[in-house]
């Protein structure tokens, strides 16, 4: 059922994608998650790489929100938890992990009560600790969908990382069970809280570059040998069809932000090699192209077997606008080539880590509306299901204006 109401502006601009996904019905494609594998709960050791040194990430005023950490893996541990120091309104209230040494050490290291740490049989125990405002999903993304409906039952609000889940119909189980326990859904998009990216959506409103014609991006790096068995992002059950869940998502996002638009129509190609033991499950590279409604073109590849880039151009009739690299942590590029040529710099990129912890913490305290929803991660799952469609059809994929596919 297409929502006729919602123009594919107002699908990515964020505003009617909650009347959108109403209207959905659960019977979307089969998940890629599906296709093989299992996922389940699974402590891991402490990365070598990570240094624990001590970050208390205490509250910084009486009304702060109590996050509970769940899953301490690279992402949380190197930048995440360190990041809860900036936060004004948030704060590390418990931490949750299936290695019962890593509870003790990163409790230890981020000041985390010794009752505040949980193995994941004992997450349902989360509902009664008040502490607890609300839970931050860093799990591999095969286990998102099912960690948050488990929050939820626990009426906790959820921050959850990218992408939302595997498939559209478990985005739409998210959806479901925050708005049946009345609780906030926020997907971790941190580029909407980036001052590079905020200024690239600003200039694009303000038809810094005229009209938008064209749209290239990429993320690619190149994976080092591993395994199924040693690495979940080379796993189906837990990563889906691989780069572009995990990296090209980010281009995915760019394109719709950095356009306005929502696309009509998808044509898109997957490799995957034979005989590499990385891409037993997944794919190697990952590319469409896209056409929106203006006549634009977008054109997107994401990797896990090339040279490592990440970067976005938006050619529109009067200039370009160039970010490379477009998304990263930090050290972010960005110019505008023709009439008015000139570097950009708008901020610290660093500020987006705790922007996010302090928009969701508003959003929970003050009723704020949520700039990255469920609702948004559902549209992006809807896009990289008919990236995949058309690839493993060999046809161009017509979508509604939610990103449903037509037909
Ligand atoms: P890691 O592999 O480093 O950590 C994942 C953690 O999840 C593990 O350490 C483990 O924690 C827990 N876990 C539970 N079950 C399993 C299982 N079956 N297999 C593996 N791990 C399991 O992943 P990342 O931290 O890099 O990624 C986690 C999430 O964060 C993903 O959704 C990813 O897409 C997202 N991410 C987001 C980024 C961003 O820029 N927004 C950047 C990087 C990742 P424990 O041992 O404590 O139980």
């Amino acid at each position: 059922m297409v929502n006729r109401g919602l123009t594919r502006r107002d699908i990515v601009a964020g505003s009617g994608v909650a009347a959108a996904s109403l209207a959905v019905t659960m019977s979307s494609p089969a998940s890629l998650a599906q296709a093989g594998g299992s996922a389940r709960l699974i402590g891991q050791p402490l990365p070598d790489a990570v240094r624990l040194s001590p970050t208390p990430a205490r509250p910084q005023r009486p009304d702060s929100v109590g996050i509970a950490v769940v899953g301490l893996g690279g992402y949380a541990l190197n930048q995440m938890m360190p990041r809860f120091a900036q936060s004004e309104r948030a704060h590390i209230a418990a931490v949750v992990s299936g290695n019962p040494d890593k509870l003790r050490r990163v409790g230890d290291a981020f000041g985390v009560l010794t009752n505040a740490r949980y193995s994941y049989d004992a997450f349902e125990k989360i509902a009664s600790d008040k502490r607890i405002d609300a839970v931050y999903i860093v799990l591999p993304t095969g286990l998102h969908a099912e960690c948050a409906i488990r929050a939820f039952a626990a009426g906790k609000h959820v921050l959850c990382e990218k992408p939302m889940a595997l498939s559209s119909a478990d985005c739409e189980r998210m959806i479901a069970a925050a708005s049946k326990a009345r609780r906030k859904l926020m997907i971790a998009y941190r580029s909407h809280f980036e001052p590079y990216n905020l200024e690239a959506m600003k200039l694009m409103r303000e038809r810094a570059i005229g009209t938008v014609r064209l749209f290239r991006t990429e993320q690619s790096y190149r994976m080092g040998p591993t395994s199924p068995a040693e690495n979940w992002r080379t796993s189906r059950a837990l990563a889906g069809g691989g780069p572009l869940e995990d990296y090209g998502i980010y281009g995915l996002q760019a394109a719709l932000y950095l356009t306005g638009e929502m696309p009509e129509r998808i044509s898109a190609t997957a490799f995957q090699p034979s005989g590499d033991p990385r891409f037993t499950e997944i794919f190697a590279h990952v590319s469409s192209q896209w056409l929106f409604p203006s006549g634009a073109v977008a054109q997107l590849a994401t990797s896990y077997d090339s040279a490592g880039t990440n970067f976005a151009q938006v050619r529109g009739t009067d200039g370009a606008l160039i970010m490379d690299p477009a998304t990263s942590y930090a050290g972010q590029k960005m110019r505008i080539e023709g009439r008015d040529g000139r570097e950009l710099t708008p901020g610290n990129p660093d500020v987006q880590f705790a922007r996010q912890l302090d928009h969701f913490a508003a959003a929970i305290r003050d009723a704020t509306p949520i700039r990255t929803p469920g609702e948004m991660g559902l549209r992006d799952l809807r896009l990289m299901e008919a990236i995949y469609a058309s690839a493993k059809s060999g046809r161009t994929v017509n979508l509604a204006s939610d990103g449903r596919m037509l037909g």
